[in-house]
C-alpha cells in the first residue's frame, strides 16, 4: 500500500509515497505529482523508512511521584488528570502567566491551532513558544517590518527564471537539498546565470557560486549596504518602482551613502579583492534582468538577524526586483512546518490568521471567533525568556510537545539547570530517549510521522494534506488528540467550558474551523479543504473562495500589483542597526566558532540518527579548523581536543578543513548529549538575541581549543 505524506524533516517540503503493510513502514518513495520535489528526495528523505525503529518510541504515558523517584507506567486517564491537576493549582495560585508551552515546528498545523487555542483562548496566557523561534522568526520581522506580511513571496519555480541568485548564509546544497538540485537544474538549463553564495565557510553551495564573499560572522549588514550604495552610484536603481511603491527610501540612501565597497570589504575581512568582488556581486544583481535572493540561519540566527533580512529586501525593493517572475526575497524554513505554525499563530507574539496581538480590534476578531471573552494582549515570552523565567521560579508548570530543548536551545547548562528547576515538566513525545526526557515528570506518548493526520506548510507557502499510514504504536495518540483531551480535563479545574472549545473528532474539523479563521487574511484560505487538497493536490496560499484552482496568479508569487500589506500599501525601506556578533574574540577566547547542518543528519537525530547509512557522511563529532590553527596549537587531524566557551566546555576531534580560514572554527549543530557525553555545540552558544524576532544568536560564539 503507498499513503501520501511529506517529508518531515526541512522546510522544502517534499512529497512522499509512505509504502506500508498496515501493521509496518517497509519504504519510502518520492512523490512524482508533489510540486514541491516531482519524486525527489534526499539522502535524508529516502531513508526514512529505516528511522522508525521501534525499541525508541515511549509508547505508554509515564509519571514520576516525585523527583528523583523512576517514571512509573500511568494510564492516560491518571497522566491526563495529574497534569490538569498540577497545571490548574498553578494557574489559581500564581495565575495563568505561571504556565508556558513549547512546543514544534515538526507539529501539523492542526497540532499547532489546538494548542494555541488551550493556551490563549481558554488558559488565557500568551506563553506558548515554539522552536522556530530559533528558525525563521527574524526573517518573519524583516518581511513584516519592510513588506508588512509574515509571507514569503516567492516559489521554488523562480529559481528557473532568475539570472541571479544571491544565496546568503545558507547552504541549501546540505540543509535543503531538492531546493538545491532544482537551483543546480536551472543553472545548467541557463549557465549565464549568476550565482553568489555568501558565506564564512567555503561550503559545497559556495564551492558552486560564481562568485563566494567568505564574510566574517556577523558582518552581513555592511556587504548588503555596499551593494546598494553601488546599485545608487551605477544606476540601478529602480527609481520609478521605489517612488510609487515603497516609503522611506531617502534614510537608508543616506545611511548607505558612507558605505563604500572598500570600507565593507575591510569590514567584511574580504580582502584585497574584497571591495571588486562588492562591485561585481552588485553589478550582476543591478544588470540582471531578474534577481532574487534566497536566505536561511545564517542571516537569522544573529543578534541582528531581522536587520540582516531587511538590508538583504532592500536590494530587491530598491531594484524592483520583486512579484516578477525569477525575482524577490525568499526565506528558506528550517522545519517542515514553521510556516503553518504562525498561519495559526502558535508562538508568543502572534494570534491565529497572521492577526496581530498588539491590535485591540484582532484580538477581539479572534476572541469572538473562539467564542471566549477575550484574548490577553500581554505578550508572552519567547523561547529563550520562557526559559529564563523557569530559571527564574516564575514558571511553575512548563509543557514541551516535539522538541528537544536540551539539545537545540543555547547555553545548555543553564537550560537545563531551567528544566530541573521547574515545579512539573511534561514532554509530549515520540521518543523516550531524548535528551529532554530525563527532565519530564510526565510523558505522554505521540504519534509521529506515518501516523497522524493533518497539513503542513512549506517554505513557498503550499499546503499539503499529509495522511496516516498506520496506526500509532503502543498507547500513542495524535498530538492534537492529546492537546483536546488535556484541555477537557483542565477547562473544569479553572472555570472555563472546554468542552464547546475543543468539539473535534478529527483533524479535519481543526482544519475547517482554522480556514474560516483567515477569511479576509493575507494567507485566506478559506477555498481550501481535506477533500479540494486531495483533489488537486497540495497548493499555495492565499487561497480564497471560489479562486480556481488551475489560476495560480497571485498565488505563486506575491506583490505583482506592486501594493503590500502595510497599512499605506507601500513597502518599507528600513535603516539597519551596524552592529557584528554578540561575542568578540579575545586573546582568551581567539576563535569564532560558527554552526550548521551536516547534510546527512536532521536537527538532534531523534530520528537521522539511527540510521547507520547516514554516518557513512560524517561519522562522528568533530570541531573543524584551519590546518595553520591546528599546527598553532600543536595539532593535527584526528586529536582529540577540548573546545570551551565562556559557558561551557566539550570534548570532541579536531580535523583540518579547506573550508574554513584560519581564526575561524565549525562543529555540526547536531551532535548532542546522548551522542557527545555533554551538550553538543549548544554548550558553547550564547542566548543573546535580536531585540525584534527575539532570536538567539545560536551560529556564533567565540571558543579556545586545547589538546585533550
Ligand atoms: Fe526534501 Fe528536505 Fe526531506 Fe530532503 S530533508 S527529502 S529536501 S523535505
Amino acid at each position: 500500500m503507498k499513503t501520501k505524506a511529506t517529508c518531515p524533516y526541512c522546510g522544502v517540503g517534499c512529497g512522499v509515497l509512505i509504502e506500508h503493510d498496515g501493521r509496518r513502514i517497509t519504504g519510502v518513495a518520492g512523490d512524482p505529482e508533489h510540486p514541491a520535489n516531482f519524486g525527489r528526495l534526499c539522502t535524508k528523505g529516502a531513508t526514512l523508512h529505516l528511522s522508525a525503529r521501534p525499541e525508541t518510541r515511549l509508547l505508554h504515558p509515564q509519571l514520576r511521584a516525585a523527583r528523583g523517584l523512576p517514571r512509573q507506567r500511568v494510564s492516560w486517564d491518571i497522566a491526563l488528570a495529574t497534569a490538569a491537576e498540577r497545571f490548574a493549582a498553578a494557574i489559581n495560585e500564581h495565575g495563568p502567566d505561571s504556565v508556558a508551552f513549547y512546543i514544534s515546528g515538526q507539529l501539523l498545523t492542526e497540532d499547532y491551532y489546538v494548542f494555541n487555542k488551550l493556551v490563549k483562548g481558554l488558559i488565557g496566557s500568551n506563553n506558548i513558544d515554539s522552536n522556530s523561534r530559533l528558525c525563521m522568526s527574524s526573517a518573519v520581522a524583516a518581511y513584516k517590518q519592510t513588506l508588512g506580511a509574515d509571507a514569503p513571496p516567492c516559489s521554488y519555480e523562480d529559481f528557473a527564471h532568475t539570472d541571479c541568485l544571491l544565496i546568503a548564509g545558507a547552504n541549501p546544497s546540505y540543509a535543503h537539498p531538492v531546493a538545491f538540485r532544482r537551483i543546480e537544474d536551472a543553472k545548467a538549463a541557463r549557465p549565464q546565470m549568476k550565482i553568489i553564495v555568501v558565506d564564512p565557510r567555503r561550503t559545497d553551495t559556495a564551492a558552486t557560486a560564481d562568485l563566494h564573499l567568505a564574510v566574517l560572522p556577523g558582518t552581513d549588514i555592511w556587504l548588503y549596504n555596499a551593494m546598494l550604495n553601488v546599485l545608487l552610484w551605477e544606476g540601478h536603481v529602480d527609481q520609478a518602482f521605489v517612488r510609487e511603491h515603497t516609503e522611506g527610501f531617502a534614510a537608508l540612501r543616506d545611511h548607505v551613502r558612507d558605505v563604500t565597497p572598500a570600507i565593507a570589504a575591510e569590514v567584511c575581512g574580504l580582502g584585497k579583492r574584497g571591495a571588486d568582488d562588492i562591485v561585481t556581486a552588485a553589478r550582476w544583481w543591478g544588470e540582471a534582468k531578474a534577481a532574487m535572493s534566497l536566505w536561511c540561519q545564517g542571516l537569522n540566527q544573529s543578534t541582528h538577524g531581522t536587520h540582516n533580512g531587511t538590508a538583504l529586501i532592500a536590494l530587491s525593493l530598491a531594484t524592483g526586483k520583486i512579484g516578477k517572475p525569477g525575482c524577490g526575497p525568499f526565506s528558506l524554513t528550517g522545519q517542515p512546518n514553521a510556516m503553518g505554525g504562525r498561519e495559526v499563530g502558535g508562538m508568543a507574539n502572534l494570534m491565529s490568521g497572521h492577526r496581530d496581538l498588539a491590535n485591540p480590534d484582532e484580538r477581539a476578531e479572534v476572541a469572538r471567533l473562539w467564542g471566549v471573552d477575550s484574548v490577553p494582549s500581554t505578550p508572552g515570552l519567547t523561547a529563550i525568556e520562557l526559559f529564563d523565567a523557569a530559571h527564574d521560579g516564575k514558571i511553575k508548570a512548563l509543557w514541551i510537545a516535539c522538541t528537544n530543548p536540551a539539545q537545540s536551545l543555547p547555553e545548555q547548562e543553564r537550560l537545563r539547570e531551567a528544566l530541573a528547576r521547574c515545579d512539573f515538566v511534561v514532554l509530549q513525545e515520540a521518543y523516550h530517549n531524548t535528551e529532554t526526557a530525563p527532565f519530564a515528570d510526565l510523558l505522554l506518548p505521540a504519534a509521529t510521522w506515518g501516523e497522524k493526520e493533518g497539513t503542513v506548510t512549506n517554505s513557498e507557502r503550499r499546503i499539503t494534506h499529509v495522511h496516516r499510514a498506520l496506526t500509532p504504536p503502543g498507547e500513542a495518540r495524535p498530538d492534537w488528540r492529546i492537546v483536546c483531551d488535556f484541555a477537557r480535563e483542565l477547562g473544569p479545574r479553572i472555570g472555563k467550558d472546554a468542552a464547546r472549545l475543543f468539539p473535534y473528532a478529527a483533524p479535519s474539523g481543526i482544519f475547517a474551523e482554522h480556514a474560516a479563521s483567515t477569511a479576509g487574511r493575507d494567507l485566506d484560505i478559506t477555498g481550501l479543504s481535506y477533500a479540494l487538497l486531495d483533489a488537486a493536490g497540495p497548493q499555495q496560499w492565499p487561497f480564497p473562495k471560489g479562486v480556481n484552482v488551475a489560476d495560480a496568479a497571485g498565488r505563486d508569487r506575491l506583490y505583482a500589483d506592486g501594493r503590500f500589506p502595510t497599512a499605506d500599501g507601500r513597502a518599507h525601506f528600513v535603516v539597519p542597526t551596524q552592529a557584528l556578533t554578540a561575542e568578540r574574540a579575545d586573546a582568551r577566547y581567539p576563535l569564532h566558532l560558527t554552526t550548521g547542518r551536516l547534510r546527512d543528519q536532521w536537527h538532534g537525530m531523534s530520528r537521522t540518527g539511527k540510521v547507520a547509512r547516514l554516518y557513512n557522511h560524517v561519522d562522528e563529532a568533530r570541531i573543524e579548523m584551519h590546518a595553520d590553527d591546528l599546527a598553532l596549537r600543536g595539532l593535527k587531524s584526528g586529536d582529540l581536543v577540548h573546545v570551551k566557551s565562556r559557558r561551557g566546555d566539550v570534548v570532541l576531534r579536531a580535523e583540518a578543513s579547506a573550508e574554513i580560514r584560519s581564526g575561524q572554527a565549525f562543529i555540526a549543530m547536531h551532535w548532542g548529549g546522548n551522542s557527545l557525553n555533554s551538550a553538543g555545540a549548544n554548550a558553547l552558544t550564547l542566548r543573546d538575541f535580536d531585540p525584534y524576532s527575539k532570536q538567539p544568536e545560536l551560529k556564533h560564539a567565540t571558543v579556545q581549543v586545547e589538546k585533550a
